[in-house]
């Protein structure tokens, strides 16, 4: 039969054929399964797999194999089938074995498997087949041939087929594209009527939209873009981490919440295919499901949400603040939380841009130092940030080069901090250079072109980590001076805030701007962790904040 693989490698006789039966009987009617006991045949056969160009979903092994370990044998199927997912097996309690444990430590860091299974033991086992049908649905989402997916018709990858894409990748909808004189476009034409006009949107339930504006689009697909009337208790500008945080909070302590965003929901994060820091998901989430799974459940705890709606100004109208909207007249609210973010600067080399989380990261190491334990680590940035990056990561890698465009690091770095960086011997400082290129075999970066910039000489280099840190501009200038920002743009809130600004008698509530009723949360707010997990906390906070704020600036309860 043809359709995807399923291949499981064990030389435990045993194990392999408990794989073999549990993969045969719940997935045989789908996919293709092939079980072997050797590592090197299941090389060969992922090899000659490859060159026919079939598809394998799934590549389980275990760890301890005659001819080499579990790890190294998954590491090398994803410059083969880049998109199958990879699993360690691992009898029960092997965890507690170091050399295993280790193992599944060091592939996980350095991405060469997904996550670890445990071995199947007696039939049915459900919690085999859980891991089993994740990893199938994240592949089948991987490859866009998820249940519910939405098709664009296009009839070039560009223009405005591209935009509707970016909509839908913003709004966290599972879609695939297609130009229509493929053998699938023309298949998914042939149903629609003759005349329409390219590109076409066709949606799982087989309505078709020809060329829709992005608020069509997004209607369509299910998100609301216009707020369902125009006073709230709360309005939350930007569904990014922390305004979904601060959207289930809010709805589930029964004020009646409003989310807007000038796109759809979960912000920076959906630019992420695996957040691994982010409590509860010890294999990683993609940041598009992570922000799928927060908007359904602040929605179904009652928080309303308008799509495509970008604030464009915010000002106190007598008791209520109101939040002026792109396509719509304004809002008003008891209370505001600004959760607009940041965007980073991107290092725009595309090479690179692809291997983010596959050891290319924006932002800064905590939690990727440990797995650069020994290896050559790259830092791109020349201000305080990258400086302290560096100087942390040089207590796990062997060595740290610190790459800066200008030609002294006293342009942008404090005197200390720069000293000690200078101090520290394994790390080495690159001044007039840039990064220019790089990539990796096996799908995890191992090396880096340097570009020195007065001579444009280029040189290859090995390296296992780059962590960039070119700086991040807030999503703040649209709001009023009222509101008090940092040098940078960051806002300003509660202990931060310069006495002069503050209006009132009663101290500003932590996370309270300089506007009375305004808060702010995440990346947005001076001095935020620029992390999911903070963003969310703060979120939550800001909702903990508003019930002192109503109890001491009691204000009339929103018209339900
Ligand atoms: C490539 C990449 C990878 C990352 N990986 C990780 C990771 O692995 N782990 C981790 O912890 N963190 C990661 N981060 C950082 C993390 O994504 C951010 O810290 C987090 O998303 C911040 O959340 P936020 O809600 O404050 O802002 P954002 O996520 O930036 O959301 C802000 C939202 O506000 C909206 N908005 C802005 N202005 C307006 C306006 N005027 N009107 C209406 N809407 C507006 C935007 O459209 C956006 O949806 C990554 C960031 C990037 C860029």
């Amino acid at each position: 039969m043809s359709g995807p693989v399923l291949v499981a490698v064990d030389d435990d006789r045993e194990c392999l054929s408990a794989l073999e039966r549990e993969l045969g009987d719940r997935y045989s009617r789908d996919y293709r399964i092939v079980c072997t006991p050797s590592a090197d045949d299941a090389l060969a056969k992922l090899e000659s797999l490859a060159e026919e160009g079939e598809e394998v979903a799934l590549v389980l092994a275990g760890q301890w194999l005659p001819e080499t370990t579990g790890s190294e044998l998954l590491g090398q199927v994803r410059r083969l089938h880049p998109h199958a997912k990879r699993g360690l097996l691992i009898t029960w309690g092997g965890w507690g074995d170091p050399a295993t444990g280790e193992a599944i430590f060091d592939s996980m860091a350095h991405g060469r498997i997904d996550y670890y299974v445990l071995r199947p033991s007696g039939s049915p086992d459900e919690i085999f087949h859980q891991t089993i049908s994740s990893f199938l649905l994240e592949w089948a989402r991987d490859r866009r041939v998820a249940p519910h997916t939405i098709r664009v018709v296009g009839e070039v990858w560009s223009g405005r087929a591209y935009e509707l894409r970016e909509v839908l990748g913003r709004c966290a909808i599972p879609h695939s594209f297609c130009l229509a004189d493929s053998d699938e476009g023309r298949g998914l034409l042939a149903g629609t009527d003759s005349g329409s006009k390219l590109p076409l949107v066709i949606l799982p339930n087989g309505k078709v939209l020809a060329d829709p504006t992005n608020s069509e689009l997004a209607h369509a697909a299910g998100a609301s873009v216009d707020p369902e009337h125009s006073d709230f208790d709360l309005v939350i500008v930007g569904s990014g981490p922390a305004g979904l945080s601060a959207a289930v909070y809010g709805a589930s302590e029964g004020f009646s919440t409003l989310v807007i965003d000038e796109g759809g929901i979960g912000g920076q994060a959906t630019s992420s295919s695996l957040i691994r820091n982010y409590l509860g998901f010890p294999g990683g989430i993609s940041g598009g499901r992570l922000a799928e799974q927060a908007y359904e459940q602040a929605w179904v705890l009652g928080a309303k949400f308008a799509f495509m709606q970008q604030a464009l100004e915010l000002r106190r109208e007598d008791d209520r603040i109101c939040v002026s909207l792109s396509g719509h007249s304004g809002v008003h609210a008891r209370a505001v939380i600004l959760a607009t973010g940041a965007s980073y600067r991107r290092l725009g080399v595309p090479e690179l841009e692809a291997m983010n989380g596959a050891g290319v990261f924006y932002g800064g190491p905590a939690s990727e130092a440990p797995a650069m334990a020994g290896h050559e680590v790259y830092v791109l940035g020349g201000a305080n940030s990258a400086g302290q990056a560096a100087l942390h990561l040089a207590r796990f890698a062997r060595r740290v080069t610190l790459v800066v465009r200008a030609e002294s690091l006293a342009v942008g770095m404090s005197h200390y901090l720069a000293r000690e960086v200078q101090a520290t011997p394994n790390v080495e400082v690159r001044l007039g250079t840039e990064i220019t290129g790089g990539g990796g075999e096996d799908g995890w970066l191992d090396h880096l072109v340097l570009r020195e910039r007065a001579s444009a000489q280029e040189e290859t280099v090995p390296a296992v980590g780059l962590f960039l840190m070119i700086g991040a501009r807030p999503h703040t200038d649209w709001l009023p001076a009222e509101v008090s920002r940092d040098q940078r743009g960051f806002i300003l809130t509660g202990a931060d805030l310069p006495a002069p600004a503050w209006p009132l008698e009663r101290s500003p509530f932590a996370l309270e701007t300089s506007m009375p009723g305004v808060l702010a949360a995440g990346d947005a707010r001076h001095g935020s962790v620029k992390r999911v997990a903070s963003a969310v906390g703060e979120g939550s906070m800001a909702i903990q904040f508003l019930h002192g704020l109503f109890a001491a600036d009691p204000l009339p309860a929103a018209q339900r």
